[in-house]
C-alpha cells in the first residue's frame, strides 16, 4: 500500500495518539531504512533505542525462527527455557538477584513501583523532575511532565517530584520513602546526564532510611552508553534497574532486575502478565543481550561515540552537545523539529527532536565509523538548508 492509503486508513481507523512523519518503511538491514519508494536512510533513532543491534541482526531473526516455529506462546503456568535463561543471564550481567518480565518499559517501571510498595507498605516515591517513565498509570504518576499528566489526574498518590540535585533527592528522602527512581540519562527530556554526585546522594539517602534506590535504564541500559549499563559508569549501585527498549532485539520486551535485597519480596500472585516473558521474545532477548555484554563491541560504542559527539560539535548551529556514549543529543541555535523534517526527507538521515531546540541520536551500536562520517555529512547539510 502507498503512503496516501496508509494514512488514510489512520484517518478513518487509529486512534491519533501519535503524531507520524510522512514516510512508510518496508525494510531494515543493519544501520539502514528503504521506505516504500526503495529510497535509503541512515537510521540515528533505532526505534528510539530499540534495533540497537541495527536492523534485522541475523543472529536475532534466527532465534527468533528458530523459536517461532517450535512454540509460541504456553503463559506463566508452565516453563519454557528461554526465559528462565534470559533470567539468568540478566542477573549475572548485572545486580545478581531475580528478575520479573514484562511486555514494555512502562511495565517494568509498574513492577518495580509495585514491588517497592510491598517492601515498605504504603510507602512513597521520589522522581526527578524532567524525568520519563512510561505511561501507564503508575509509570506516569512518576512522570512529573505537566503536558503528559494533566488531562489523566487523578493520579496515583504518593509521587513526589524533585530537582535533580544531590541536596533536593538528599532532602526528599526520608522513613516513608520506598523508593527513589531515577534514569541516570534522562532520556525523553533531551538526553540529560544526573551527575554522579546526583546518583550518589540518592544511595546515600536510600541507605541512611532504607528505602530502595531503582534506576531506570530503559533507554540508558543495553550498551547505548559503552557499558552495558549506565550505572556502571556512575559507580553507584541500585537496588534494582528497570531494562526494556533493546531487550528484545527489536521485540517487545521488559525486565525489572533486583539485587539480592529485594529478589524475593514479590512472591506468588502478586503480580504476573500473561505474555510475560514468552519463548519467542524471550529467544530475542537472549540473543540480544549475548551480542550487547561484548567488551568490543562496547569499546567501539565509546570510540563510535566520541566521534559522533566530536563531529557534532563541529557542526553549524550546533551550540553544545551532551551525553554518553551513542546516547547523545545536540542544543541548536535553529528550531530542531524542522531540522529533523529536513534531514529526514532531503538527507535521508532517521534523528529526533526531543523539544524546540534539541536533536537526539540514538545510532545503532553496531554503527561503523564510515556511517557516523556520512550521518554528519547528512546532517550537515541539513542544518544548512
Ligand atoms: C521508553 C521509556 C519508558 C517506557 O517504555 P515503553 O516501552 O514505551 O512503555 C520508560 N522509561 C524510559 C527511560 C524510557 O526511555
Amino acid at each position: 500500500m502507498s503512503l496516501a492509503e496508509l494514512q488514510e486508513l489512520e484517518r478513518t481507523s487509529v486512534i491519533g495518539s501519535y503524531a507520524r512523519l510522512p514516510v512508510e518503511f518496508v525494510r531494515g538491514e543493519g544501520s539502514r531504512l528503504w521506505d516504500v519508494d526503495g529510497n535509503e536512510y541512515l537510521d540515528f533513532l533505532c526505534g528510539i533505542s530499540v534495533t540497537s543491534l541495527g536492523h534485522c541482526h541475523p543472529r536475532v531473526v534466527e532465534a527468533v525462527r528458530d523459536q517461532v516455529g517450535r512454540l509460541m506462546h504456553v503463559s506463566n503456568l508452565f516453563y519454557t527455557e528461554p526465559s528462565m535463561r534470559l533470567a539468568q543471564k540478566l542477573s549475572q550481567s548485572s545486580l545478581g538477584g531475580k528478575v520479573f518480565f514484562c511486555n514494555s518499559g512502562a511495565e517494568a517501571n509498574e513492577a518495580a513501583i509495585k514491588l517497592a510498595r510491598k517492601a515498605r507498605p504504603a510507602g512513597e516515591f521520589v522522581v526527578a523532575l524532567g524525568a520519563f517513565h512510561g505511561r501507564t498509570y503508575g509509570s506516569l504518576s512518576a512522570t512529573p511532565q505537566e503536558s503528559k499528566q494533566a488531562p489523566f489526574a487523578p493520579l496515583v498518590p504518593g509521587f513526589r517530584a524533585v530537582e535533580a540535585t544531590p541536596e533536593a533527592l538528599s532532602a526528599a528522602v526520608d522513613q516513608r520513602t520506598a523508593a527513589v527512581i531515577l534514569e541516570p540519562i534522562q532520556g525523553e527530556s533531551g538526553v540529560h546526564v544526573l551527575s554522579e554526585q546526583c546518583l550518589q546522594a540518592a544511595r546515600d539517602a536510600c541507605d541512611e532510611h532504607g528505602a530502595a534506590l531503582i534506576f531506570d535504564e530503559i533507554q540508558c541500559g543495553m550498551g547505548r552508553t559503552g557499558t552495558l549499563w549506565a550505572y556502571e559508569q556512575a559507580g553507584v549501585r541500585p537496588d534494582a534497574i528497570t531494562t526494556a527498549k533493546a531487550l528484545g532485539g527489536g521485540l517487545p520486551i521488559g525486565a525489572l532486575v533486583t539485587g539480592e535485597r529485594l529478589a524475593d519480596v514479590l512472591s506468588a500472585g502478586d503480580h504476573g502478565s500473561t505474555f510475560a516473558g514468552g519463548p519467542v521474545v524471550a529467544a530475542a532477548a537472549l540473543a540480544a543481550l549475548e551480542l550487547t555484554d561484548d567488551p568490543r563491541l562496547l569499546a567501539d560504542v565509546q570510540q563510535r561515540g566520541r566521534q559522533l559527539a566530536d563531529g557534532l560539535a563541529q557542526l553549524a548551529h550546533v551550540v553544545a552537545v551532551r551525553g554518553r556514549g551513542l546516547m547523545l543529543a545536540c542544543e541548536l541555535d535553529v528550531a530542531a523539529p524542522e531540522v529533523m523534517r529536513t534531514a529526514l526527507s532531503q538527507q535521508r538521515l532517521v534523528t529526533n527532536a526531543t523539544g524546540p531546540t534539541t536533536l537526539r541520536l540514538l545510532p545503532p551500536l553496531t554503527v561503523s565509523a564510515a556511517e557516523i562520517d556520512e550521518a554528519l555529512r547528512r546532517l550537515a547539510a541539513a542544518l544548512e538548508g
